[in-house]
């Protein structure tokens, strides 16, 4: 392509899982740009709830190193994008109270009702099992700003309302992508395109996986010290440093539709004032919803594609928050050439049968 700008690598999404590859391939010395066909975060990465559930017994378990790898992370990968963005990032770390209607062999003991009153006065009297587990949360609008501004800072390069519609390919290697406006040249091109990556490369099967969420300003706060969600994270309640809590979630297979449902809505409000009775009377702040990059087994999809050079990092589905530090740290390992520090054979795209 001559005449066309060129970078080292071209990261087409500027969700979580793209801004945090191209800060750390920017970070290996690469010239980055990333694509945006909007706002740069303004899709799942600020629609999630934050919480970081990394722990041993939850998700399947081809995730759970990387999980644990991610969570380790995170409180240096937040301290990083503050420190280089002057953003203060809404970092939660008092844990979380885990509730579920029964215990599993491996838990621990439950706490006691004196014990949970004292930890969290909100969830006295609940007749479910409780117990407290050391997860971190973030409230993702205020890391998203923070990780966009630290790229800009690392001399990163950033640009909304720039769809890549088509991505260049020349002897079996990528040669950069086009948008409507122009096009750029790259020797590596990563789709991290979200729940849209089919729109970029039909052969990965990512999908929209809808979610409502609410967020509540209690009568008085802080109602919760603690995120509070139950054991199949169907219901959770998530503390804010500003007092309010957000409250999630739904899964839904309705395609790309981002519509929000009232109904749907007053349910979800009337689930978190079940658990705890205060919530009951809080003003409704917010709702809205956000699409999820799904994939058939519920897994990323990360690695390298037949094509040399264009690689794929999606399909994070509920974690891609809390798996944003480790996913930039293996792609980057990847495309530089380096062994990832976790073996990505169970996440690999050719996995599925070519479409
Ligand atoms: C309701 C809800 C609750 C959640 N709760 C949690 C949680 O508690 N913890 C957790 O870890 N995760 C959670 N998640 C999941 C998490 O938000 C996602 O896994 C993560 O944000 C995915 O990041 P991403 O960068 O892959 O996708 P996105 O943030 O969707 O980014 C993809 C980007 O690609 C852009 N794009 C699309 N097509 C193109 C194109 N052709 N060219 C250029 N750009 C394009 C889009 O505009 C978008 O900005 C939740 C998600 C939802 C919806």
């Amino acid at each position: 392509m001559e005449g066309v700008q060129s970078y080292d690598a071209i990261i087409a999404g500027g969700g979580i899982i793209g801004v945090s590859l191209a800060l750390e391939l920017r970070q290996r010395g690469l010239s980055v740009l990333v694509l945006d066909r909007g706002q740069p975060g303004a899709e799942a990465s600020t629609a999630g709830a934050g919480m970081l559930v990394a722990s041993e017994m939850e998700g399947p378990p081809e995730l759970r190193e990387l999980a644990r790898l991610s969570a380790e992370m995170f409180p240096h990968f937040v301290q990083q994008a503050e420190d280089a963005s002057g953003v203060r990032v809404d970092f939660h770390r008092a844990g979380a109270i885990r509730l579920s209607a029964a215990s599993l062999p491996s838990d621990p003991a439950p706490l006691t009702d004196a014990e949970l009153a004292a930890l969290e006065p909100a969830l006295a009297g609940t007749s479910l099992r409780a117990h407290f587990v050391e997860e971190n949360a973030v409230d993702p609008r205020t890391l998203m700003p923070a990780l966009v501004e630290s790229l800009k800072q690392a001399g990163g390069h950033i640009h909304a309302g720039s769809e890549v519609v088509a991505v260049g390919e020349q002897f079996g290697g990528v040669t950069g992508v086009r948008t409507p406006q122009t096009s750029f040249a790259a020797s590596i091109v990563v789709n991290c395109c979200g729940a849209w990556a089919a729109n970029v490369a039909p052969q990965v099967p990512a999908r929209p996986v809808k979610g409502h969420m609410l967020a509540l300003i209690p009568a008085k706060t802080p109602l919760l010290r603690h995120v509070v969600r139950l054991r199949d994270a169907d219901l959770y309640l998530v503390p804010r440093r500003d007092g309010r809590i957000a409250v999630g979630s739904t899964v839904e297979e309705a395609g790309f539709d981002k519509h929000v449902d009232p109904d749907t809505i007053q349910r979800l409000h009337q689930r978190a004032a079940d658990l705890v009775p205060d919530l009951g009377e809080a003003k409704m702040h917010e709702a809205w919803t956000g699409l999820r990059p799904g994939s058939p087994d519920k897994l990323p999809i990360m690695g390298a594609t037949a094509t040399r050079g264009l690689f794929v990092a999606t399909g994070h589905f509920r974690n891609g928050i809390l798996l944003a530090p480790a996913t930039a740290m293996v792609m980057a390992d990847l495309i530089t050439g380096s062994v990832p520090r976790i073996a990505l054979a169970p996440f690999v795209p050719e996995r599925f049968p070519a479409r």
